[in-house]
Parts: C-alpha cells; sequence; structure tokens
C-alpha cells in the first residue's frame, strides 16, 4: 500500500491523508465527500510540499484507489456478521483513511486488524431504543446530530431520515 512513494513523497502522501480526513471529519463544521476532500488535500498538499502537479496528481489518485480497496475489504468485513448496520459509503471511506493513517504498509495481518477495528468501530454504533448517556449522537445515515440534554434518556429513530442508527460524537455544541 503506497510503498512506492519514499521519502518526501511519502510524507506527502501521510500528509494528504491527514488533510482528506481532516476535511471528511468536518473541519469548520462542514463534512466533505471523499472526492471533494481529496481535490482540496491535492491543492494544499501540492502548495505545502512543494509537488508538481504530476505527483499531486498521483498520490491523490492512488489515495483514492486505497481507500475504494480498503472500504470494499470493510465492507466486506460487515457483512461478516448479521445484524450488522447497512453502512453508507462515507462512513466507510471515511473509517478507511482513518485506518490507512494506522497502518503504513499494511500485509494481510494488518488487513486482518483493520478488519478487527472496523468491528470495534460498528460495535460502538447505537441503535434506536438504546438508552444513552447525554451528548451528541450522529445518524448514520443521514448525518443529522440528535442532541440527548439528560442521561439515561432513550434514543429516537432520526428525525430527518428515519434511521435507527447512531455513532456518538465528539464536543458537539450542546
Ligand atoms: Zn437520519
Amino acid at each position: 500500500m503506497a510503498s512506492h512513494f519514499q521519502g518526501r513523497l511519502r510524507e506527502a502522501y501521510n500528509a494528504m491523508s491527514e488533510r482528506v480526513l481532516d476535511l471528511m471529519q468536518g473541519e469548520h463544521g462542514v463534512r466533505q465527500s471523499l472526492d471533494s476532500a481529496l481535490l482540496r488535500a491535492r491543492e494544499w498538499v501540492m502548495t505545502v510540499n512543494e509537488l508538481t502537479h504530476e505527483e499531486a496528481d498521483d498520490l491523490a489518485a492512488t489515495l483514492r484507489r486505497e481507500v475504494d480497496e480498503l472500504s470494499a475489504t470493510l465492507v466486506a468485513a460487515e457483512e461478516e456478521f448479521e445484524d450488522w448496520v447497512e453502512t453508507d459509503l462515507l462512513f466507510a471511506e471515511h473509517r478507511a483513511v482513518e485506518c490507512m493513517l494506522l497502518a503504513a504498509d499494511p500485509t494481510t495481518r494488518d488487513l486482518m486488524r483493520l478488519k478487527e477495528m472496523w468491528t470495534e468501530q460498528m460495535a460502538q454504533l447505537i441503535r434506536e431504543g438504546d438508552t444513552v448517556a447525554a451528548g451528541a449522537y450522529e445518524c448514520v445515515d443521514c448525518g443529522e446530530v440528535l442532541h440527548v440534554k439528560v442521561d439515561d434518556d432513550v434514543l429516537p429513530a432520526c428525525q430527518a431520515c428515519s434511521g435507527t442508527v447512531y455513532r456518538r460524537i465528539r464536543s458537539a455544541v450542546m
């Protein structure tokens, strides 16, 4: 995975991955799709790391391909478990970029670890009807954020899309 990048290109690749993840996580509160994040990260990394257009294109194309491959792996891993949520692509892609940052040079063994991480991630999902602590919960399907004001409240279905699966999000404004 990206092993053909060495030295400054390797550094730039890692920087680009981190930038993409930041953008997808919603810098300034706006979550971006993988493609728009990649586009911006490409411009950014070209300036900061002084890359040529060709180098930046190569990095971006490689990152896109690896995220695709890893997303597919993660979704396939998910399907091994019954009663798992249908994962939207943005969610899987987001996790894929996160995972890639943690595994610089994944082998099969690393991929197994990623699957385990993914399993853990999925296990942390919360469902309609679950009793939860006060905090912010994001609908996995549409991204709508639900603010739970008191502890031991029961999560309703999403008001926007009737989705039933949430994940807890950090540092939300109450
Ligand atoms: Zn929703």
